[in-house]
């Protein structure tokens, strides 16, 4: 049948099917599943930090512009049953809370959102933010709340030249949020006095809020939040492999590290200042963090990252998947899967970075024959 309207018609059937046309696929999921079963099964044995809160949701995990699977950086992390924080809020991340939660759960979601942070002004981690915001006051409005809590903004200061000029420009925003500059929130040189930290951080339950600058463009940022319930997690923004970084994030129970570039283009994430899956992992291991997520993928891994192995504490992030810290230890089971359902796009990436290869080193041998020559 021709669907010859303009609404939208979802076929899941469809993308199963391309899955299980994957010859590899089937066998893969099967082994996916029964390893589960097993990591379930242990774990029902042990003493592991098991409830469901807090819950990382990830509504954007590529880098620079959205495509159809992977939308610019969001983070939902939800606290408690109920408080919840974002961390960067590029453009679509409301469209993606609607799209996961349908509109009754997703008005919940924003009038339990206490606060946004923002790690750096690159448009794909805030350009969201005020279609958040108008989206977050709406929500209360329609629960018949029109005195709408301020949302808690931490952000680059500078943010505010673009958020103010929108509300001259175009419509009032400005009574919907407080803004707290990241710069004073860095840990080796804190600028709040102590009330005024104290207060920040019992208003979103955490024990400390610890924020470092970061190696990217001018005035990045990485946090960790260590909650009252003594959980930490630690998020990098965008960065190359950051010292700062490993010093605040010490012993997180999860850290979410960007991974914009596969291992053998360390000189493009070197140039671009963003990391490789390798170095990602390598921070989180330098601060002892028990799980890691990788994120933020160049859109040319736009299906699934392109890495050597995937250790047992290290998962990769995908749009609209939602986990706690129970689920981590069961994440690096799901990569043979993923490629087996991505078998083309990832023969694909292989064959790119085969003749990648071959180029560099044709380059090397001539620039090492020239160099002979003179
Ligand atoms: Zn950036």
């Amino acid at each position: 049948m021709v669907h010859r309207s303009n609404d939208l018609v979802l076929c899941p059937e469809t993308y199963l099917k391309e899955c299980y046309d994957q010859e590899k696929f089937k066998p893969a999921l099967l082994s996916f599943k029964s390893k589960l079963q097993a990591s379930l099964q242990e774990k029902q044995n042990s003493s592991d930090i098991s409830g469901n809160y807090p819950s990382i949701t990830f509504l954007g995990t590529g880098s620079c512009i959205p495509n159809k699977t992977r939308n610019t950086s969001g983070i939902l992390l939800s606290l408690s049953f109920d408080k919840n924080l974002i961390m960067d809020c590029g453009e679509g991340t409301y469209g993606q809370i609607i799209r996961l939660f349908g509109l009754t759960k997703s008005d919940e979601i924003l009038r339990k959102l206490s606060a946004v942070y923002v790690s750096h002004l690159h448009a794909d981690h805030h350009i969201g933010f005020i279609r958040l915001l108008l989206a977050r006051r709406k929500a209360f409005h329609r629960a018949g709340i029109y005195n709408v809590p301020k949302l808690i903004l931490l952000a680059p200061f500078k943010i505010m030249a673009y958020l103010s000029s929108y509300h001259a420009n175009f419509e009032p925003i400005l009574n919907d949020f407080t803004i707290t500059g990241n710069q004073k929130l860095l840990t080796d040189g804190l600028k709040l006095d102590q009330e005024s930290y104290d207060d920040l951080c019992s208003q979103l339950d955490m024990k400390r809020i610890d924020m470092t600058f970061v190696i990217h463009c001018p005035n990045s940022f990485g946090v960790a939040w260590t909650h009252k319930d003594g959980w930490k997690v630690a998020y990098s923004g965008d960065t190359m492999p950051c010292s700062g970084l490993v010093d605040i994030g010490q012993n997180c129970d999860l850290l979410i590290h960007e991974a914009t570039m596969e291992d053998d283009l360390e000189e493009d994430a070197k140039i671009k200042t963003h990391c490789t899956t390798s170095q990602a992992i390598q921070v989180g291991r330098d601060m002892n963090a028990r799980y890691i997520l990788l994120t933020h993928f160049s859109q040319r891994y736009a299906k699934v990252p392109l890495l050597e192995d995937l250790p047992a504490q290290v998962g990769i992030a995908f749009d609209n998947m939602t986990v706690c810290f129970k689920d981590l230890a069961t994440l690096h089971h799901m990569y043979e899967a993923l490629v087996a359902m991505f078998a083309e796009d990832y023969d694909d990436m292989l064959e790119k970075t085969a003749k990648k290869r071959a180029a560099r080193e044709r380059l090397k041998q001539q620039a090492k024959v020239e160099g002979e020559v003179q």
